[in-house]
């Protein structure tokens, strides 16, 4: 079981999965939408619930199948969420309460990662999506 909350701890989420692959996506649309070159990580949306602050919820839709969900009080990024994939979130690990140890780890859409970020630590790169 992982918990998460956003920065003012309006919002608290509940996974119950393991979270063993963390993609860090450098894609132009997910630096803008956390302000940085950040961490997701893929995971069922069955185990996902939000236990308190489900009113502060906020989406907002640079692309019109997927919601980005964000707190609307302290604007903290929660997770994304495609139309076409009901069963799937892309959670915002900075946002988890609770330790995760993956195993599986790597960096994605480098192909248009920011000039300013230096991948170093030797994990895999994929020019786009991972395969
Ligand atoms: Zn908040």
């Amino acid at each position: 079981m992982h918990r998460g909350s956003c920065l003012c701890g309006k919002i608290c989420y509940e996974y119950r999965g393991e979270i063993d692959e963390v993609s860090m996506y450098h894609c132009r649309q997910c630096r803008k939408a956390q302000g940085t070159a950040f961490a997701v990580a893929p995971i069922r949306s069955a185990g996902f619930r939000i236990t308190q602050g489900a009113q502060y919820l906020k989406e907002f839709r640079a692309t019109p199948s997927k919601a980005r969900v964000f707190c609307s009080e302290c604007g903290s990024p929660l997770y994304s969420a495609r139309d076409d994939r009901p069963e799937a979130k892309r959670l915002r690990l900075g946002t988890l309460d609770t330790p995760i140890s993956p195993s599986k780890c790597y960096h994605a859409w480098v192909s248009t990662q920011a000039e300013w970020f230096e991948i170093t630590d030797g994990l895999p790169k994929f020019p786009e999506f991972a395969r």
